[in-house]
């Protein structure tokens, strides 16, 4: 049977057949280099950004396609298919940073920073996590306070995607009282900013061609125009806001990532023989694939659902936390199972399905590990 995403459309189709084909000739030979050197180059950044691929749901009036979000869907789905290496990159810069400041930006924040971070020549990063708080997000202690025209900034952030490329990071920084009201949101232009500085391009078990740094900011100086919204202290409710958003980006990712590794084991178990017959023919083989087989498609309605539910502007923060742990938690397990039924060969870094194994891991943590989206959906028992 074929099964068509029911938010897909033709022109869509037509877009994706395109820049499929971009990033299977044009990319894909590239992400070893990324690999190796721990960073997409910007020139696959600005290659995007020609191919409409970056924030395609921003308006015309600001360099974009003015596309629904069922755009942003498809180009997740697209490079997580075909390289994976840059799927958290561009989720980072779109779907999550560009989406605050889409959302909460002035005009003036718009026509500044959105046309850049369309063409690539912008890439933006966001930057919750601070080494002493993750899920705490209320407990942050960095600080940015207000002198005359300007905040002044001074703290530390850990684990940001992007971090060593970022031009433009959306900062969650305290400029009030302690919780979550003291907390805003402030864009800090990395590239001119004195006092801020990067760290390290960390070191990770896994997703090497993902910068993913550390952030310092000592007296850091930045215009009091670049903070979002119209007042101080909205930014945890801006965050929560927005995190539907980037817990769906994460289950698309998942997803697609299930529906891959399946694909690369039926590949692979068709052809190795043992026994005198294709690993496919043991009926464990193809009864563990069976199972996983049905578990994407399970997944993928659900992921469709949420999607059609986004792109109506309706998905409420439980069930993105709903989609964001099962999925992801089935995106782990379908690896592990499907890097199993490739012997010794799938804990080889030659074979994709062991990228796609310890790739997969992060997705579990980060975005909101999936014990909070636990408790997010608990409260609503
Ligand atoms: C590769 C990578 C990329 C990342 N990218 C970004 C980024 O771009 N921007 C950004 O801001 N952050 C980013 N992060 C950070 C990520 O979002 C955090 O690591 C994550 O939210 C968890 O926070 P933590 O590491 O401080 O863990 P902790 O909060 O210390 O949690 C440790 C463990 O305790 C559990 N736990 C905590 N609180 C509870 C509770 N109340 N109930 C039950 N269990 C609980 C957690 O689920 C987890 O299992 C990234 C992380 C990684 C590793």
């Amino acid at each position: 049977m074929s099964y068509r995403s029911s938010w897909m459309t033709e022109e869509l189709e037509a877009f994706r057949d395109q820049f499929r084909r971009f990033l299977a000739k044009d990319l894909a030979p590239r992400a070893e280099t990324w690999r190796r050197q721990k960073l997409v180059d910007r020139a696959a950044w600005l290659a995007l950004g020609e191919m409409g691929a970056l924030l395609p749901s921003v308006s015309e009036a600001y360099g974009g396609l003015g596309a629904s979000f069922a755009y942003e869907a498809s180009v997740i789905e697209d490079v997580e298919s075909i390289v994976p290496e840059l799927s958290t990159g561009i989720v980072a810069h779109g779907a999550i940073t560009a989406s605050y400041l889409l959302k909460f930006g002035s005009e003036e924040q718009k026509r500044r920073w959105l046309p850049k971070m369309v063409t690539g020549e912008m890439i933006g990063a966001i930057g919750m996590t601070e080494p002493g708080t993750g899920s705490d997000l209320q407990s942050i202690r960095t600080t940015a306070i207000r002198r005359g025209k300007t905040y002044v900034i001074n703290g530390q952030k850990t684990f940001i995607s992007n971090g060593q490329a970022a031009d433009l990071i959306v900062l969650a920084a305290r400029t009030g009282e302690a919780g979550a009201k003291g907390i805003s949101l402030i864009a800090v232009e990395a590239t001119d900013c004195k006092g801020f500085r990067r760290g390290r391009n960390l070191d990770k078990i896994g997703m090497h061609a993902s910068d993913t740094s550390e952030l310092f900011f000592e007296d850091a100086v930045v215009p009091a125009e670049n903070l979002l919204g119209t007042s101080e202290g909205q930014g945890f409710a801006q965050l929560m806001q927005q995190l539907p958003l980037e817990r769906l980006a994460i289950a698309i990712a998942a997803v697609v990532s299930m529906e891959r590794s399946i694909r690369l084991t039926v590949d692979y178990t068709r052809e190795r023989k043992a026994f005198g017959k294709p690993l496919l023919e043991f009926q464990n083989t193809a009864f563990k694939l069976a199972e996983r087989k049905t578990e994407a498609f399970i997944a993928r309605v659900f992921l469709d659902w949420c999607v059609e539910r986004m792109i109506a502007g309706d998905l409420d923060t439980v069930t993105a936390s709903m989609a964001k742990w099962w999925c992801t938690d089935k995106q782990v397990e379908t690896a592990d199972e499907c890097l199993q039924l490739h012997g010794g060969y799938g804990y080889m870094q030659e074979y994709a399905i062991s990228r796609a194994f310890i790739d997969a891991r992060i997705q579990k943590i980060y975005g909101g590990t999936n014990e909070i989206m636990k408790l997010l959906i608990a409260r609503s028992l």
